[in-house]
This record gives C-alpha cells, sequence and structure tokens, in this order.
C-alpha cells in the first residue's frame, strides 16, 4: 500500500513539494488555511483534507511546511492539531524554517507520544523544487531518517543528514544568514554598477568568471529581478524571519555579527514598504529605488 501522507501547508515552497510527492505516487492528504491551494493540489489528483486533524488522521507520515514558528506550534500543538491526531508509531517531518529551540520542543513532544520526528528545513529557490532539485537539511535519528528517506528522494535531489532531531534547523539558520546578506551585498554591486553605467550582461559576465561569483546574483537574480519578476520565491517578509533567527542565536551566544546586523536592518526596512511580500531578490530594487534608478533587466 501506497504509504500515506499528510501535508499542511501549500504555500510558494509547500505546493511543489507536494506536486512532486504526488506525482511520485504517495497517497498524498493536503491541506491549506487557504482553499484555493488545497484545490490546485486537489487538481494533480492529491486528497483535499477538510482540516490538520484530517490531514493527520491515520497517516504514516505528516509534512508541516508552515511560515514561521508560531504557525508551527499552533498546527502541532493546538486542540485539533496534529499531535491530538497522529498515530503512535507515525512520523512528523517538520519543513519550515524556524526557531532551533521551537525545532527542539515539537521533537520532544513528539517523543513523549511515541512519534517519530524529523526537521528537513529545505534548502534552494522554489524554481529547484519545482524541478525536484531541492536540498534538505536533515535533522533525525536513523529509523526515522529511513521512513522518510523515500519522500525526501521523490522531492529533492540533495538530502544532508547534520545530526540529530534539531540539528537541521540549526543548519538551516547558519545557511539562511550567509545567504541573505550576501543578496544584500549583491544587490548594492549592482545597484553602484548600474550608477556607474555598466550593463548587468557585463557585470553579469566579469563577476561569473572571478572570485565574485555567488548563487545571489548568477542563479536567483538573473532568473528573477533581473527578468524584471519580484513575485515571490521567497519573500522579503520571511527573509526577515530567518534573518532575526540568526541574530537573535548570535545573541543568546554573545556574538556580535556587525554586518549581519546591519543587512537584518536592511530586510527589516525593506518589509516596511510596498517590496514586503515580494521575493527578496526585490532587495535590488529596493536598493535601485533609494539611488533614484531604474532596477537594471538582462537582456537576453
Ligand atoms: P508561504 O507564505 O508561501 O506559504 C505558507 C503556507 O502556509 C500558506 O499557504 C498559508 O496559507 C499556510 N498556512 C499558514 N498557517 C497555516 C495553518 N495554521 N494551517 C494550514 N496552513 C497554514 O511560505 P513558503 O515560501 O512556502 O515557506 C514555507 C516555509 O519554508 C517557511 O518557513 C520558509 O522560511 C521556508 N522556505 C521557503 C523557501 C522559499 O523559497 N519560498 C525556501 C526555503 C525554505
Amino acid at each position: 500500500m501506497a504509504t500515506k501522507v499528510g501535508f499542511i501547508g501549500l504555500g510558494a515552497m509547500g505546493a511543489p513539494l507536494a506536486k512532486s510527492l504526488q506525482s511520485k505516487g504517495f497517497d498524498l492528504h493536503v491541506f491549506d488555511l487557504d482553499a484555493t491551494k488545497i484545490a490546485l493540489l486537489a487538481s494533480f489528483g492529491a486528497r483535499a483534507a477538510a482540516s490538520v486533524a484530517a490531514a493527520a488522521q491515520g497517516a504514516d507520515i505528516v509534512i508541516t511546511i508552515l511560515p514561521a514558528t508560531a504557525h508551527v506550534e499552533s498546527v502541532v500543538f493546538g486542540p485539533a492539531g496534529v499531535l491530538a491526531n497522529i498515530d503512535p508509531g507515525a512520523v512528523l517531518m517538520e519543513m519550515s524554517t524556524i526557531d532551533a529551540k521551537a525545532t527542539d520542543k515539537v521533537a520532544a513532544a513528539c517523543a513523549a507520544q511515541d512519534i517519530g520526528f524529523v526537521d528537513s528545513p529545505v534548502g534552494r529557490l522554489v524554481l529547484h523544487a519545482e524541478r525536484g532539485e531541492s536540498l534538505f537539511m536533515v535533522g533525525a535519528n536513523d529509523a526515522d531518517f529511513e521512513k522518510v528517506a523515500p519522500l525526501l528522494n521523490a522531492m529533492g535531489n540533495a538530502i544532508h543528514r547534520c545530526g540529530p532531531p534539531g540539528a537541521g534547523s540549526r543548519m538551516k539558520v547558519i545557511n539562511n544568514f550567509m545567504l541573505l546578506s550576501i543578496a544584500e551585498i549583491v544587490a548594492e554591486s549592482l545597484t553602484l554598477g548600474t550608477k556607474l553605467g555598466l550593463s548587468p550582461e557585463i557585470m553579469r559576465e566579469v563577476t561569473a568568471a572571478t572570485t565574485a561569483a555567488n548563487g545571489q546574483f548568477h542563479t536567483l537574480m538573473v532568473n528573477k529581478v533581473l527578468q524584471g519578476d519580484i513575485e515571490p520565491g521567497f519573500t522579503i517578509d520571511l527573509a526577515f524571519k530567518d534573518m532575526a533567527l540568526a541574530i537573535n542565536a548570535a545573541a543568546e551566544q554573545r556574538i556580535g555579527l556587525p554586518v549581519g546586523a546591519a543587512v537584518l536592518a536592511v530586510y527589516g526596512a525593506a518589509r516596511a514598504g510596498k517590496y514586503a511580500g515580494k521575493d527578496y531578490s526585490a532587495l535590488l530594487s529596493r536598493a535601485c529605488d533609494l539611488a533614484g534608478i531604474e532596477t537594471p533587466r538582462l537582456h537576453g
């Protein structure tokens, strides 16, 4: 019998991951607060669940991929939530990017109910998820990992075991701190270069061939903002959340991250305005607005 999967959270990242599972033959029961997102997955053959509880009941594996810590806590711990409905022996795989201490809390609650737990935050962009090329940062014991491995293989092509439960969440905070900080440096570089009269084509060509090469320019921005597309993808709002996770973790460890703190302020300012719900590559549009120039576009 096909593995029964309850999938909760069908947003920009959840929907393409769910679609991959559906296309690989899993018995998928999907739920989101937004009924149109459930209907979209149902049109690909997934079964619509009426609630979190319905998605969790009888599932072998329940997946949550929700915006932030508060959403995960309410879906997992709520009175009609996952833990109140999931069967003993099943596994909860939490794939959101959240505070690692919240991940630890969920893991401990699962252990107390004889439910397996895996944290597996997602790396790479939505465009990779749509191609089944996501990367996963996994925290799990061996037995639970074996159970979720077929799902991870169906959704992505790079699985990194980071350590015990909670290690995936910790790795994700570090990963996103690094990439979100670099994105702002790229945005500032392209804005200055545009003001100095350089075309995006020549900046792309030269920096692709030097040690300045990086994914924020050459994978993210060339496919998004430099094509005139700032629809998410990964929103400025979620980027701010991830920067705050890292800066808060640093504060708890009594570590100063001066450039990181400045970058957090940039995302904080960006989410106060019209770019909050746009893709984080729109940092470039915001930097260009502040510089009083048009956002450059690649031609060809
Ligand atoms: P999103 O805002 O597009 O989607 C979140 C979905 O969760 C929405 O459809 C929303 O309706 C649903 N939701 C919220 N509360 C709910 C509840 N109580 N019950 C059911 N559904 C609920 O966010 P996203 O971009 O899909 O990101 C999800 C997670 O994945 C975040 O933690 C994000 O940081 C992480 N992530 C996103 C990307 C990306 O590129 N978008 C990449 C890697 C990781």
